[in-house]
Formats: C-alpha cells, sequence, structure tokens
C-alpha cells in the first residue's frame, strides 16, 4: 500500500525492529544520566523546556503536548534508522555532535536528513523543537 502523501509504498509495521521503544508524554525531557552525555546535551542547548522530541539508540521520547504531530514521529525515527545505520549509540553520537559543533546544530547533516524525511512524509507541518 503506498503511502497517502508520499507515494512510496508503505512498510509493514511487522518489518520495524523488535528493539524499538518509545516513551510519549512526558512533560518535559530528561537529560541524560551520563555525565559527559548530560553535559554535551547542555553544552550544545540540545535538550532544553523546549525540546520537544528525541531519540537514544532504538527509544524516541517525546513531550505530552507534541504526541499528535507527525511531523516530529517522523523526525525521531529517521534519526533512529540512523543509529541503526551507523551502527551504535556512540557511533551516531559522535558523529552528531561532532556535526553539531562544525555545522551548528540546524545545519548538521544527520538533523538534515531527519528535517527532509518529516517534511517528505508530512509537508509543511511546521518544525517544532526536537533533536
Ligand atoms: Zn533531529
Amino acid at each position: 500500500m503506498a503511502h497517502p502523501r508520499s507515494g512510496r509504498p508503505r512498510q509493514s509495521c511487522s518489518t520495524w525492529p523488535s528493539q524499538f521503544r518509545a516513551r510519549l508524554g512526558v512533560s518535559e525531557l530528561p537529560l541524560p544520566d551520563d555525565a559527559d552525555l548530560r553535559q554535551a546535551a547542555v553544552a550544545f542547548g540540545l535538550i532544553t523546556p523546549g525540546t520537544a522530541g528525541l531519540s537514544i539508540g532504538h527509544g524516541i521520547i517525546v513531550r505530552q503536548d507534541c504526541l499528535r504531530d507527525a511531523t516530529l514521529i517522523a523526525h525521531e525515527l529517521k534519526h533512529v534508522a540512523q543509529y541503526e545505520r551507523l551502527g551504535s549509540i556512540p557511533a551516531f553520537l559522535q558523529q552528531y555532535l561532532a556535526e553539531v559543533n562544525q555545522h551548528g546544530y540546524p545545519a548538521a547533516p544527520l538533523e538534515q536528513e531527519a528535517v527532509a524525511f518529516a517534511e517528505s512524509e508530512f509537508p509543511s507541518q511546521g518544525d517544532p523543537a526536537k533533536l
């Protein structure tokens, strides 16, 4: 079956990674437990009270008031795919943080890939703060 907007074949949920996890409806995104990651998240401004969602490995976390934002969910799922492509959480974070450091958060190539994917799936539905 084709996606109603993009026209591309729709992927069955049965092919999604069995490791996928979602924590939906948090009031505010938590900072990482790991001290280095927490410091990086704060230093780069990646997790703020305005952050709507984030992904770590096969997991996504979405703020309560953003649960109906399909563009945000698509964006975070693209990051999950990027984690898989790069092979691990450390490999993703190493590349992602290097790109954010070099290009800035919104212009980082992995970020732009996620933005472009979400826009292709849900055109012109805004650009909420997300990681
Ligand atoms: Zn992102």
